[in-house]
């Protein structure tokens, strides 16, 4: 049996929370705060407009540490690499079809994860734009605080705060993964491999004859992001992307 603290200390290990490409540092230093009072520690920074910088220290009110160890990235998935479940908060509905969950049921799925020892991110946007199209096809999912419609976009550190509060109110319900049926899905980099090779396995076989690749690849992201495979899954889909790559070279003559 885990102890509160196992959960508490498990999930602080494995949650990290990705700012994607802040402009005011301040923000920077309210997420490290809202993180730190929530007891979550790992904040990754990818492009940040300017950092180090004094404004996110003096917002950050002591959670220097978060600011310190927090590992900066030139792109979102370098951050997110290592994680098997990427959750992007966004203020509002996107044309990328995504599926949507709320807060609560995140931070429940977020918790699970991490319990069976997988690497999670929690994904925010630019305060102006939000996340990027790209940037949201690299998540597993959406997140809507359910804001007002007309009036949906919170602060980028109050939305870090909102749901760092799901997730501390899960550990402290002590909610439990279910008892692991051993699933762990293929992390964010393997998956990206397999999509890029996909990707070229089309095009090889001369499968979009005119019509949108980028439309088609977002619908085989979807549906392969909710599938989840695990690492010798993507490996056996792998095996088969290599042998229609060799039978079309076969029947092109080459
Ligand atoms: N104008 C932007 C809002 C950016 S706010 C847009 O419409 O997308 C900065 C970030 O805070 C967002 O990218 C998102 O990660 C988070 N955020 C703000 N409001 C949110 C909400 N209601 N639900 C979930 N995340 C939200």
């Amino acid at each position: 049996m885990s102890t509160a603290g196992d959960v508490a200390a498990t999930a602080a290990a494995r949650v990290r929370f990705v700012l994607a490409n802040t402009s005011h540092p301040g923000n920077i230093g309210s997420a490290a705060r809202a993180i730190r009072t929530m007891g979550f520690r790992r904040l990754s920074l990818v492009a940040p407009h300017s950092f180090p910088h004094a404004d996110a220290y003096a917002l950050a009110a002591g959670a220097l540490d978060v600011l310190d160890e927090a590992p900066r990235t030139a792109t979102l998935g370098e951050a997110i690499a290592d994680c098997t479940l990427v959750l992007g908060a966004t203020a509002r509905p996107r044309g990328v079809a995504l599926e949507e969950i709320p807060p609560r049921e995140a931070a429940a799925r977020m918790l699970a994860a991490a319990l069976e020892g997988r690497e999670v991110a929690f994904v925010f946007g630019n305060e102006r734009t939000g996340l990027s199209n790209d940037e949201i096809m690299l998540c597993h999912a959406a997140v809507h605080i359910p804001s007002d419609p007309d009036f949906s976009s919170l602060n980028l550190s109050q939305a870090v705060q909102v749901l760092a509060y799901e997730l501390r109110i899960a550990v402290l319900a002590g909610a439990t993964a279910s008892p692991a049926e051993a699933h762990v899905p293929a992390t964010a980099d393997e998956l990206e491999g397999f999509f890029g090779h996909l990707a070229g396995t089309l095009d090889a076989i001369d499968f979009h004859k005119g019509r949108s690749p980028r439309t088609i690849m977002r619908r085989l992201r979807r549906l392969f992001l909710r599938a989840s495979p695990d690492t010798r899954e993507v490996r056996v889909l792998r095996g088969i992307l290599a042998d229609v790559e060799r039978t079309a070279r076969i029947a092109r003559g080459d």
